[in-house]
């Protein structure tokens, strides 16, 4: 079968061998979205050797439970061991023996198939088309701030950057009725959030130690230093992007302001897919360009150009 292989920060297009892995499912790929990851992934961020991609909707082709079968299905990113500590007391996404798919020893879905345990499969309800349930991943990552933290309605949310993450950030934020605004740079970004009647806050207008949650999802240390200046004591300052390299942080400051600090990565799907059936979210205003497996390095330029949201490939 066709693949987007990674090896060296090189990407290409290789013929690989279907997967075979019994204990699996066997999943024929849809669509896939290329997400800020992969693109850090080719740039060296994480050494990591294989086929690229983790962001899918799928359908099941063969399975050790063969009742799934023909089943359209998404699939959980961390396939887990179900016997360390991490997973034995409710953290299965901090498995010490974890795989993740297309980014930690694990191939991902940039190719014609792929596999996964039965456990990390939901299946999409009929009502969402493939180019909804292909974010469903995203979404999830975005709802994850909700499940770690409480929004009040009565809460100050600035959420700094409205890229591909941002935008489904924003979405779901807008959804608790706090009082949230967005830092988002690019025109294109910006009409995306005010057509939902999300509104938008210039870096200039932001006030200092002002703000009660902050999220960040620049991943830069602009945004961090934005963030940080806008969160106002015993505030929580959410990081939802991973930064390159090291980070210089004033730490003593965020003690005497008791600041807390939350990282925030993988989230629950089976709330990101009833968001999708009740159309609650729109993620498909998102999609920038679709492509065939084929075109994918094009798709990664295209994916590459600042300001451009989703990519989608399929086979
Ligand atoms: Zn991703
Ligand atoms: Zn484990």
């Amino acid at each position: 079968m066709q693949a987007l292989w990674l090896e060296n920060n090189l990407i290409s297009l290789r013929d690989v061998s279907k997967p075979n892995k019994p204990n699996e499912a066997l999943i024929k790929i849809r669509k896939a979205g290329i997400c800020s990851t992969d693109l850090e992934l080719v740039k060296g961020y994480y050494p990591y050797t294989g086929i690229l991609g983790h962001e899918f909707v799928g359908e099941v082709m063969d399975a050790p439970d063969k009742t799934w079968i023909g089943a359209r299905v998404v699939g959980e990113i961390n396939a887990v061991c179900g016997a360390c500590e991490a997973c034995l007391n409710g953290r299965p996404t901090h498995c010490e023996n974890r795989t993740v798919l297309g980014i930690v020893n694990r191939d991902g879905v940039f190719a014609e198939y792929t596999t996964l345990p039965l456990a990390n499969l939901h299946r999409v309800p009929d009502s969402v088309p493939d180019e909804m349930a292909v974010f469903t991943e995203p979404l999830a990552a975005a709802l994850e701030i909700q499940q770690q933290i409480q929004i009040k309605p009565t809460d100050r949310v600035l959420l700094v950057g409205a890229g591909r993450l941002g935008q489904l950030i924003a979405q779901t934020l807008a959804l608790t009725g706090c009082d949230l605004r967005v830092v988002a740079r690019h025109p294109h970004q910006q009409s995306l959030l005010t057509a939902r009647g999300i509104r938008l806050i210039t870096e200039g207008d932001i006030q200092s130690r002002r703000w009660d949650v902050v999220v960040e999802a620049t991943g830069s240390p602009d945004g961090f230093n934005l963030a940080r200046k806008a969160i106002r004591p015993r505030g929580t300052m959410v990081l939802k992007s991973t930064y390159k390299g090291e980070m210089n942080v004033d730490f003593s400051s965020i003690v005497v302001d008791e600041i807390t600090l939350l990282g925030s990565r993988c989230g629950p799907f089976e709330p990101a897919l009833r968001l999708l059936e009740k159309r609650e979210v729109d993620p498909g205003v998102l999609i920038a360009g679709q492509y065939k497996l084929n075109d994918s390095l094009k798709a990664f330029e295209k994916a590459s150009q600042t300001g451009i949201l989703k990519i989608l490939l399929e086979a």
